[in-house]
């Protein structure tokens, strides 16, 4: 199975993309911890894509295309994976169709998670992150057992660099301007279903379920 998450910054993507992975058993794929992997390893990729991180701006597309086609045509992809902040532009879009048609296949389904940006804010400014393991909390909604730790592996729970409230309002833009045109292009594919992401997280992925099967 073959899956995207589509949604603005902050509606749970990385949150249900884990759980789905979890329970189809196929790779949880997220560009934005790929980048930040790179940036604490201090490598040339994660030193270019924090530039424009930092701002609220997309990684150019050059960077971040063929890291993904390289990525799902690893073995622990045979089965499919769920990309998580990938495709975010048409181009990406139509590169990652274009790489999958070589091999004979295509994507089976593209879900939107769909959060209106007033509640985006607060899911932002709430959110806590493990940079070790890439587990993601909220202070509120989805809390860790023991405050500022991480549950899974015990590191230090962080704000994101560019979870800040003015990079937010920028990165909401740009999901406007660049990423929610996908929504189309996949609806037009007839591979695009919608779930309500205001809901609390288990409502949410239980809507997912339906979606893919049990
Ligand atoms: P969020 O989970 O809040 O949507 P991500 O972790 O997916 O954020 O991405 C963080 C940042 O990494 C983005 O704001 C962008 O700068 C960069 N990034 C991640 N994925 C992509 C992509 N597919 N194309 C361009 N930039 C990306
Ligand atoms: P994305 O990957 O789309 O940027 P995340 O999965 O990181 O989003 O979620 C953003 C923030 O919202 C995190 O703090 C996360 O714990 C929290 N969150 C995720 N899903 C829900 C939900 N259904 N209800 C409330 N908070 C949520
Ligand atoms: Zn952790």
């Amino acid at each position: 199975m073959k899956i995207i998450m589509l949604g603005a910054p902050g509606a749970g993507k990385g949150t249900q993309a884990k759980q789905i992975a979890g329970k189809y058993n196929i790779p949880h794929i997220s560009t934005g911890d790929i980048f930040r992997a790179n940036i604490k390893n201090n490598t040339e990729l994660g030193q270019k894509a924090k530039t424009y991180m930092d701002q609220g701006l997309l990684v150019p597309d050059e960077l971040t295309c063929d890291l993904v086609v390289d990525r799902i045509q690893q073995d622990d992809c045979v089965n499919g994976f769920v990309l998580d902040g990938f495709p975010r532009t048409i181009p990406q879009a139509e590169a990652l169709e274009n790489a999958l048609a070589k091999l004979n296949e295509s994507m089976d389904f593209a879900i939107d998670v769909d959060v209106p940006d007033e509640n985006i804010v607060n899911r932002m400014s709430g959110r806590r992150a493990c940079l070790k393991c890439g587990a993601t909390y909220h202070i509120v909604s989805i809390p860790p057992k023991k405050e500022g730790v991480c549950d899974n592996c015990g590191s230090e729970l962080v704000i994101r660099d560019d979870d800040k409230p003015e990079t937010v309002q920028k990165r909401l833009n740009v999901y406007h301007e660049q990423t929610q045109p996908l929504i189309d292009f996949y609806s037009k594919k007839g591979i695009l279903k919608s779930v309500d992401g205001t809901q609390p997280m288990d409502k949410v992925f239980e809507d997912i379920v339906n979606i893919l099967g049990a």
